[in-house]
């Protein structure tokens, strides 16, 4: 009896792995086509100054618009991306509408301090980043210390000597840089002090429960801290209550995004949003 189990569980992984193997392939070929039909879109999420009172600006975020899937989550194709290969032909096309997109809002008189791009780790790794970055820049015209990256503590890690010289080129060109999901990777905060990082970025896990829960709170407020001290901007991701929003504004994190003041939007309505904001706080 417990022979032909194990058989069966044998057969019910190789099936089950051959399913996943042909699903990626699936994925990746989808992914492929929505490239030539352009079907990946970038939205912009506001960033708030919670010191003063007004947009300082956009994270960017690719969206995944399948006319038979609907609207695919990054969470969903991104890390599949990574995988085979692709992330390097999409964050292009990231880096390239977005900012192409900053020229267009610079020329209709919307002047963000930044605009925030997401690069993942093997993106990173592999792609020249910092060099791609640099030749948009010159070509749309935009400052680079308008272009804020925003990268994970594990890609950090990960790739620790690469990403090394990698961020040394972006700060050589003036590019900032984040630490995205800060407190949800690698633990050791060495390279804190190893890279030259801009801003921290309270991951929304922290964030969610705030006020209530005790510890999330304490741990929000000891990044909030250590930000301070050592000259980083802090960033408090996912806000979507009023009293979130006052418990970061009350221990004077610099930024704030999320739902309570908007998700991502697409280009057109971001700078509706900017205009209706700047009437709305009487500047
Ligand atoms: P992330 O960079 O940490 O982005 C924040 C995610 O939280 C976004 O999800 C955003 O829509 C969502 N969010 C913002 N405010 C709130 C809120 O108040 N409540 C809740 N529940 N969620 C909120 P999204 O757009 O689905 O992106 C997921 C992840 O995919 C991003 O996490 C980022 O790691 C990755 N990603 C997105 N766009 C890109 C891209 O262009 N390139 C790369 N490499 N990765 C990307
Ligand atoms: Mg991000
Ligand atoms: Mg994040
Ligand atoms: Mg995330």
């Amino acid at each position: 009896q417990a022979k032909g189990q194990g058989r069966n569980m044998f057969h019910y992984y190789t099936s089950s792995l051959t399913i996943a193997a042909a699903e990626k392939l699936r994925l990746e070929g989808r992914m492929r086509r929505a490239l030539e039909l352009d079907q990946f879109l970038v939205y912009y999420q506001p960033q708030i100054s919670l010191l003063g009172d007004g947009i300082i600006g956009a994270e960017a975020l690719i969206r995944w618009i399948d006319p038979e899937k609907g609207s695919v989550s990054p969470g969903d194709f991104i890390p599949a991306a990574e995988e085979c290969g692709l992330i390097g032909a999409i964050g292009d096309r990231v880096l390239e509408a977005s900012i192409k997109q900053m020229r267009h809002w610079m020329d209709d008189g919307i002047h963000l301090e930044k605009l925030a791009i997401n690069i993942s780790p093997r993106q990173f790794r592999l792609y020249d980043v910092p060099e791609r970055i640099a030749d948009l820049l010159h070509r749309y015209n935009v400052p680079a210390d308008r272009i804020e990256l925003e990268i994970t503590e594990s890609a950090l890690m990960e790739h620790g000597e690469r990403a090394g010289q990698a961020l040394q080129t972006l700060k050589e060109i003036g590019i900032r840089l984040a630490i995205d999901d800060f407190g949800t990777g690698y633990s050791s905060l060495a390279y804190l002090k190893r890279f030259p990082i801009d801003a921290l970025k309270i991951d929304r896990s922290f964030v969610m429960d705030i006020p209530g829960d005790e510890s999330d709170a304490q741990i929000a407020q000891a990044i909030i801290a250590m930000a301070q001290s050592l000259k980083l901007k802090v960033v408090a991701e996912g806000v979507e209550t009023e009293a979130q929003l006052r418990f970061f504004r009350e221990r004077s994190c610099d930024y704030a995004q999320g739902y309570l003041i908007s998700p991502a939007i697409p280009a057109d309505k971001f700078a509706d949003f900017v205009r209706s904001y700047l009437q709305m706080s009487g500047f």
